[in-house]
């Protein structure tokens, strides 16, 4: 029990006597300049002994221990000493000055408390046992702070293959969070034993606030977008400033803040904390996995969180600080949400891939012709040139209106197939070309007509490749055909590459088809992009159609 009153000046708080003081376990309750605790001894102690208290952050410090022969003896806390003896849980030690008689009261008179808890939940201690819990906490620590690099690395590593945001913001967080555990800890004494305990404080508090902050950024990033409710997650990223602001008019209040910021605070936690919940609550509704990934990362918090408030009203104690479970609950975090990230990256690799997969589908949809599969006038209309070395030929099928007319319009659209699948099946093995299962080289370009481009050098090749699709056509249908669709035969008009521009090699060909089908159809007649007489007549089979026979 600690027993505090407050005064305008050291000598007025020393004066006070122990009536004038209220009493509490841990904290006081005046705002004064100069805060006065006092403790009574029930039983006398020995010396070796080490007087140890709440350190946050005040200005000036003096402790009186009292001794049985009615001697005291007067130590000034600097700043500088809280540095010097820290101990775990933002505490220090004021080593207790040796005397012949027994230490029978200690009183420590504060100027300027920030928080209701400097120089509470005091305790007495052999310097003995607290150099060795001082050694294994500090233990503890490290390993707790070890386990914070890894996350650190490993973020760094992912940020370089996935340069998304929230992998920095969980870099930024496992980065904060470890400072706050350094300066809170006190383990930052060890690295700078000369940081002003003012500094280390305010510090404390912005790490706290930071991380906090981007732990929200975190959450939003790790659960789907499509699960995030946009509005409560746009409350839960504002919301996350608020321990910033707090801080920040801390900075600037002065006196008149200075011993209630600290619980605005803690209270400007609250909103964020809720939110997060909520956020995280209705996206797991939803059916997130990364929600899922949230709740196990903040279980551990959660925990300590429900079993201090469960002390607290029950008024027990606790069996070990609870600054280390809070510690153990943030490891816990980063740890898990390391290992959320690399899910999420699975995930996000995952959605890519499959956006990436539509994409390619829809190019292939858009370019494909429905009913044949080959590829369509739009694909055809992307060739810009036709090149030395290609030959391009244009396909009709002669009177197939008539097909239609007699056999339907399904069997017309069989034969359009059929002939579809013979110009693909069979102009890849002629110019000895691999067929990729790509649309590839031939084209339905509308209605009955198709058109290819193959590889080839000379005149007489072009003509004797067309005249050979001619032949397959004609063949495939009727009675000795295997297909068992009626016959048919097709008209080409051919022209051989040199570099001209597409259209002008396809108004060509077009104009040589147009002579096959007047000079009589079931022919292959060759134009030039230059000459629109110069074509031959090369090939005449018969005009017959339909089913033969019928
Ligand atoms: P020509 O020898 O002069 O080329 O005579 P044709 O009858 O083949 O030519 P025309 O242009 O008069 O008729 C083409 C027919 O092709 C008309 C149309 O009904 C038919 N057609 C166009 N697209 C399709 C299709 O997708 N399926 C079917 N079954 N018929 C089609
Ligand atoms: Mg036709
Ligand atoms: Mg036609």
């Amino acid at each position: 029990m600690t027993c505090a009153g407050e005064a305008g000046s050291m000598e007025e708080a020393f004066a006070l006597t122990r009536e004038q003081l209220s009493c509490a376990p841990d904290r006081f309750d005046v705002r004064g300049p100069f805060v006065r605790s006092s403790t009574q001894l029930k039983t006398p102690l020995d010396s070796g002994l080490a007087w140890q208290t709440n350190a946050a952050n005040f200005r000036s410090m003096l402790v009186r221990f009292t001794y049985a022969d009615g001697r005291s003896r007067l130590v000034d806390v600097d700043p500088q000493m809280t540095a010097r003896n820290w101990f775990p849980g933002n505490r220090f030690s004021v080593p207790v000055p040796s005397s012949q008689a027994d230490l029978v009261a200690i009183d420590a008179v504060v100027e300027r408390p920030f928080t209701r808890s400097v120089a509470g939940a005091a305790r007495l201690t052999s310097l003995a046992d607290s150099e060795r819990e001082l050694y294994s906490r500090s233990l503890a620590y490290m390993f707790m702070f070890g386990l914070l690099i890894l996350p650190l690395l490993y973020d760094g590593l992912f940020y370089r293959v996935l340069r998304q945001g929230f992998v920095l913001w969980h870099f930024l967080m496992v980065a904060t969070t470890s400072l706050f555990m350094l300066f809170s800890s006190g383990l930052v004494n060890e690295i700078l034993p000369d940081i002003p305990l003012d500094l280390r404080w305010r510090l404390t508090s912005l790490f706290q606030a930071l991380s906090a902050g981007c732990g929200a950024m975190v959450i939003a990033g790790l659960i789907e977008k499509r699960f995030l409710p946009p509005r409560l997650t746009m409350a839960m990223m504002v919301s996350a400033l608020l321990p910033l602001i707090v801080k920040f008019i801390a900075t600037f209040g002065g006196e008149l803040t200075r011993i209630t910021i600290n619980n605005w605070f803690v209270f400007s936690f609250a909103p964020v904390v809720i939110l997060i919940s909520i956020v995280v609550a209705v996206a797991l509704s939803r059916g997130s996995r990364g929600a899922r990934w949230a709740l196990a990362a903040m279980s551990g918090l959660m925990l300590v969180v429900a079993w201090r408030t469960v002390v607290a009203f029950s008024g027990s104690s606790l069996p070990f600080p609870i600054n280390d479970m809070v510690f153990a609950g943030f490891v816990l975090l980063s740890l898990v949400t390391a290992i959320a990230v690399g899910d999420r990256f699975t995930g996000l690799k995952h959605e890519h891939d499959e956006a990436q997969m539509r994409a390619i589908r829809m190019g292939q949809m858009a370019n494909t012709d429905g009913l044949t599969g080959l590829a369509n006038r739009r694909a055809f209309d992307m060739v810009r040139t036709l090149k030395t070395g290609q030959g391009l030929l244009v396909a009709d099928i002669d009177h197939f209106k008539q097909v239609n007319d007699r056999e339907g319009h399904q069997v017309g659209d069989a034969v359009l197939c059929n002939v579809a699948g013979l110009l693909k099946g069979h102009l890849p093995a002629m110019d000895g070309r691999e067929d990729d299962g790509s649309p590839g080289c031939v084209y339905r370009l509308g209605g009955e007509e198709f058109a290819a481009i193959v590889e080839v050098m000379e005149d007489h090749q072009l003509i004797a490749l067309a005249d050979r699709l001619r032949e397959i056509v004609g063949r495939s249908g009727g009675e000795e055909g295997t297909a068992g669709l009626p016959q048919v035969t097709i008209s080409l008009g051919v022209v051989l590459g040199r570099g001209q521009m597409m259209h002008e090699a396809f108004g060509a060909a077009d104009r040589a088809l147009y002579r096959a089908k007047r000079e009589g159809r079931n022919c292959v007649r060759i134009g030039d992009a230059d000459d629109c007489n110069a074509d031959a007549r090369v090939s005449q089979g018969s005009t017959t159609f339909g089913r033969a026979g019928a």
